[in-house]
């Protein structure tokens, strides 16, 4: 395949534009996959942004993408459209870890990086689980259209597949905005360039689940909403009645958000296979561990931290959406104030790109979350990817942790995490490095007894950048 250039359709320009009239350029986006195979053809995303990260309408002018033993090349953009195109057709010949770097005449940026290899590993696709359009009905003066969302999704920041999870409850949806909801999402469901995966949030009062998004491989004829009196059991049990029980899950978020929180008890939990994943950040911030340097504004007092239900022996993987109330799925955007922390994206491990490829590895855990950037992070514990588990009668010699990471921003912190503490930190000051550690600690005297899982302890890796970016490998267990 000759290289080329592609840009968003003349409709697709003018939902760009219509709905975000993007201002001066003040910032460079280059994105790229992060696992591409030697010689094989892949897709280089190009933005020119204004401060909102919106694309911007006034550049006329060129962007060079510089290219590891080839020859720079080049696309250009013009005053009045928005500045956003794809380069078709680039490969690289050698193994390893690249980022490749753009420029314009004022402006230059980093790509995030991308593990080129020939060996058998998943891909990594990069999404958006959480973001709100004029559906919700809440922000409206902020929200856009369900167009937005998808436009933007795949052309502006380079998703490959995204979640428009609106509003049900305090009766902010009816029949006939699901109808829209479900129509639109099926529409630019477009595998294997670009998936939506159909989802809406429906919150629940604090001590009965707070606020959850309810993913599906296929949507009802309608939701469900359980907001008034129900829990996140009762929820899960009634979408039982519209869907196969390995058709949905509910994922709770901002779990330590005030009034709304997600202290889960035994009984309302509704089990491992409803409840695979816990959303540990969005731009309300970082709800991990009381401590954490990025948490919400105001703070339930309560045990309803990504840690706290981890030690009760919920197996939960780790997602991260932006939760935009300006529908800017992954970027920054203009936001409500309230919502100003970093942008929350999920990356999901999988062969290919279909929206039942995309549910199952959420739904396995086959996934992991970050903030900001597209961190690379591939590896295993103890011989097991992120997410899985384990039993101490198969463990032969004491659990190696070995994880490649690699981001568009040096890395400042690599910390492995066992029950909910820090055992291990590097501080590797690069963009590209690797994490090694046999844990040799007697493990007899570190299991934690449950109700959900017997006997078990949990190890995550978590990755913090320079530019503030970070992510969190989803756990591996291993217990009795
Ligand atoms: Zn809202
Ligand atoms: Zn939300």
């Amino acid at each position: 395949m000759k290289p080329g250039t592609i840009y968003p359709s003349a409709l697709q320009q003018k939902v760009l534009s219509q709905e975000t009239p993007g201002g001066v350029s003040v910032a460079l986006s280059i994105v790229i996959p992060s696992v591409i195979r030697p010689s094989k053809p892949f897709e280089v995303r190009i933005a020119v942004l204004d401060d909102n990260g919106y694309p911007s309408l006034e550049c006329n002018s060129g962007v060079e993408v510089a290219l590891p033993e080839q020859a720079a090349i080049h696309i250009t953009f013009r005053q009045g459209i928005p500045a956003v195109g794809c380069l078709k057709g680039i490969q690289l010949s050698n193994e390893g870890v690249f980022r490749l770097s753009a420029s314009s005449d004022r402006l230059q940026a980093h790509s995030n990086p991308t593990l080129c290899t020939s060996e058998n590993v998943p891909g990594i696709y990069w999404g958006d689980p959480h973001v709100h359009t004029i559906l919700s009905n809440c922000h409206a003066d902020k929200c856009r259209s369900l167009n937005f969302c998808f436009t933007a999704a795949r052309h502006l920041t380079a998703l490959d597949w995204v979640a428009a999870a609106d509003h049900v409850s305090n009766g902010r949806c009816d029949f006939s905005k699901w109808k829209e909801q479900r129509t639109v999402a099926n529409l630019y469901d477009d595998p294997p360039g670009f998936v939506t995966l159909p989802a809406y949030e429906a919150s629940l009062k604090g001590g009965s689940g707070g606020d959850n998004n309810v993913y599906m491989s296929r949507f009802p004829d309608m939701f469900i909403d359980e907001y008034e009196d129900g829990t996140i059991k009762t929820l899960c049990s009634k979408l039982a009645g519209k869907l196969q029980p390995d058709e949905f899950f509910a994922v709770p978020h901002h779990t330590t958000r005030t009034g709304k929180h997600g202290e889960i008890s035994d009984e309302i939990y509704p089990g491992p296979d409803a409840m695979p994943v816990i959303e540990i950040h969005s731009k309300w911030g970082t709800s991990e561990y009381r401590g954490n340097p990025n948490p919400l504004k105001k703070i339930h007092d309560g045990p309803s931290y990504a840690t706290n239900l981890l030690d009760r022996g919920m197996k939960l993987g780790f997602i991260a959406g932006t939760d935009s109330h300006a529908t800017m799925p992954s970027g920054d955007g203009d936001e409500p104030n309230h919502i100003d922390r970093l942008p929350g994206l999920t990356a999901v491990r999988c062969n290919e790109l279909t929206r039942q490829s995309v549910f199952e590895a959420i739904r396995h855990r086959q996934c992991y979350a970050a903030s900001l950037e597209r961190i690379v992070m591939h590896g295993s514990i103890a011989g097991h990817a992120f997410g899985e588990e384990l039993q101490f009668a198969d463990l032969t010699t004491p659990p190696r942790i070995d994880v490649l990471v690699a981001a568009k921003s040096d890395i400042a912190r690599i910390e492995l995490v066992r029950n909910g503490k820090t055992i291990r930190t590097v501080t590797p000051h690069s963009w590209n490095t690797r994490l090694t550690y046999e844990d040799k600690e007697d493990l007899s005297k570190l299991k934690i007894k449950s109700h959900h899982l017997n006997s078990f302890i949990y190890y995550y890796v978590r990755v913090t950048c320079e530019s503030g970016a970070q992510a969190w490998s989803s756990p591996v267990w291993i217990h009795d």
